[in-house]
């Protein structure tokens, strides 16, 4: 279970940051997801639940912001966002490009809380 550990990380992180705010509940969690993070985005949504029992993150909503592939072309000399994954192709010029510029994302942006 790849994201109920995931989940779990996420959970600390926001209980952390809540409890610096001095929250007493959580509700909202938003995150930023890469395509290429390799996280299924409804297996984090089905671990969150567990997750999130018992912490003051318990009923909030998991809001997962996906976030496209974008590598640099180095013949176009510019930032191109790819529309298959599978395939490192620029889709104006064709060239190959390896050059990963976002889409490995998979991190907290911010909850919302309530004091
Ligand atoms: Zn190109």
């Amino acid at each position: 279970m790849h994201e109920l550990s995931i989940a779990q990380a996420l959970v600390e992180l926001a209980v952390e940051s809540a409890e610096e705010g001095n929250a007493v509940k959580v509700t909202r969690v938003n995150v930023r997801l890469g395509k290429l993070a390799g996280v299924v985005k409804s297996s984090l949504d089905f671990c969150y639940d567990f997750a999130t029992e018992n912490t003051i993150l318990e009923g909030s909503q998991l809001n997962i912001i996906e976030l496209p592939v974008i590598v640099y072309c180095a013949q176009c000399n510019d930032e191109v966002e790819l529309e298959d994954i599978q395939a490192f192709f620029c889709p104006i010029c064709q060239t190959r490009c390896p050059e990963i510029r976002q889409g490995k994302e998979m991190e907290l942006e911010s909850i919302e809380i309530e004091l």
